[in-house]
């Protein structure tokens, strides 16, 4: 595709994990400086239909498509060729699926200005960074506003943009309990196809295999044991029903992925 480019020929690529920051961040940044912007996001395949719909809704917003940068592969087909699920010793899902297509396309459309959605209020985090050489500086704009997360809010709340109750994979390992059960409430095939990779992946290692720490909590582990219990009643606590997460308008986001 031809990429734009401004007088100088740089490219101003703005990256949406989907979340409230990059969402407010590309919202502003047309407002308040009007450029040929080229938005991207990184799917991994794994996206609940909400967070597509976010996307669609917000390059509708922004008067053009959403460009989405995948290195081909989806969480899906990874767990195919490793036969192993991601987890929180084994995290190759962010590696593979967003974080290196993305630097990889980076250097490819470079010069550009990578703008970034880290806010004021979260200094401890560090902004990507890129070898010189490839020509790619990155701009923190929320740090320049000094907006913090109330303010990203009450933007959002202004224009009445929602985000998302997940924006993370449907089956992330890093998902909490509750959303488990959100999952199989709401969502049971792709919930039976988790349970059908633990059982398939374990199998051929010859160990049980899960999605799920078994230290993280005394709920069952394996996600077909855990379906039972779902099945029998058993809610677990603090779950909050999907309807009560959009009559309260705000939104989690991906804990582990930034982009
Ligand atoms: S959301 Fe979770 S499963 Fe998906 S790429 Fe990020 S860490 Fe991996």
């Amino acid at each position: 595709m031809d990429i734009p480019r401004d007088a100088d020929g740089l490219a101003h690529i703005v990256a949406l994990s989907g979340g409230k920051d990059s969402t407010a961040l590309a919202l502003r940044l047309a407002e308040v400086e009007p450029r040929n912007y080229l938005f991207v996001c990184t799917p991994t395949g794994d996206e609940l239909p909400e967070m597509i719909d976010h996307w669609l809704e917000l390059g509708q917003r922004l008067g053009r498509r959403i460009l989405p940068v995948t290195s081909g592969k989806t969480l899906d087909s990874l767990i195919d060729d490793f036969n192993a699920l991601p987890n929180n010793r084994m995290r190759w899902c962010t590696r593979i699926l967003k974080i290196e297509p993305y630097y990889r396309w980076l250097a490819q459309v470079a010069p550009a200005i990578s703008y970034v959605g880290l806010r004021a209020d979260e200094g401890d985090r560090a902004g990507m960074e890129f070898p010189a050489s490839n020509s790619v500086s990155v701009r923190f704009p929320l740090r320049e506003w000094g907006w913090g997360e109330s303010d990203v809010w009450n933007y959002l709340d202004a224009l009445g943009v929602t985000i998302p109750a997940r924006t993370d994979c449907a089956r992330c390992y890093h998902q909490t309990l509750g959303e488990w059960w959100r999952l199989w409430h709401d969502s049971p095939g792709i919930y039976d196809s988790a349970v059908a990779q633990e059982s398939a992946v374990s199998e051929s290692r010859g160990k049980p295999c899960t999605f799920r720490n078994k230290s993280r909590d005394t709920w069952p582990a394996a996600l077909a044991d855990l379906r039972r219990e779902f099945e029998s009643g058993r809610v677990p606590p603090n779950t909050v029903r999907t309807d009560d997460l959009f009559a309260g308008g705000r939104r989690g986001i991906c804990r582990v992925c930034s982009l």
